[in-house]
């Protein structure tokens, strides 16, 4: 049986602020009071797992031992079934240049690994979106969120963050950075995890 949420406050363990608000708009029909982990003064701990659930938990259990309320935290990334999976849980580090993040060189790099083995076509990825909501007490509830699709090259398209450009969802013929912003947060890979989210606890 999956536990519901019966409090009236939830943290969301997220610096960032997109995410933040996404969160407050889902929350806003369930009466739950939503805190930002910038707003409580929360670090940020290291991802050390190897898995989106075990980096999810970790930000999760961070959060609820600092502040003693139930938080929500999630995990996610880009798996490529030609490479393994991989980026995976390493998405963000594909990315990682001295001053920040460059996902053009990130989404290049998977494009010449795949040229170099030679992938066949279509090659299959699937955005993943973890969701860990963890209490107190030591509970925790979890919630896979993913979206499948192929990559693309050329990238195609201006809006969204990440490897939207290079990633086309199945059942259309434009990538994420193609699409309207609300169309892809319907189908994509974190509202999958919302939707079970919602349905397991404040269902
Ligand atoms: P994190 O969950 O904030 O650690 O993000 C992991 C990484 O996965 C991000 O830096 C993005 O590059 C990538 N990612 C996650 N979701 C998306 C998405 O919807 N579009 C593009 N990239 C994404």
């Amino acid at each position: 049986m999956t536990r519901k949420f019966d409090g009236t406050r939830i943290l969301i363990a997220t610096h960032n602020a997109g995410k933040l608000e996404e969160m407050q708009q889902l929350f806003a029909p369930y009466g739950v009071d939503v805190v930002g982990a910038a707003e409580m003064g929360l670090a940020e701990p290291e991802e050390t797992e190897t898995t989106f659930i075990g980096n999810a938990r970790i930000k999760a259990r961070a959060a609820v031992a600092a502040t003693g309320l139930p938080a929500l935290a999630d995990d996610s990334g880009i798996e490529v079934e030609a490479l393994n999976d991989a980026p995976g849980v390493y998405t963000a580090d594909w990315a990682e240049i001295p001053n920040g993040r460059d996902f053009i060189m990130a989404m290049t790099k998977t494009h010449t690994k795949l040229e170099e083995i030679n992938a066949p076509h279509p090659r299959r990825a699937r955005f993943r979106a973890t969701l860990v909501l963890a209490w107190p007490d030591g509970h925790d509830e979890v919630f896979d969120g993913r979206v499948n699709g192929t990559l693309v090259w050329p990238m195609r398209g201006k809006t969204g963050h990440g490897y939207d450009p290079m990633f086309q969802p199945d059942g259309h013929d434009i990538t994420f950075a193609e699409m309207d912003p609300e169309q892809k947060n319907r189908i994509s890979h974190r509202a999958d995890a919302f939707q079970k989210l919602i349905a397991g606890c404040f269902g």
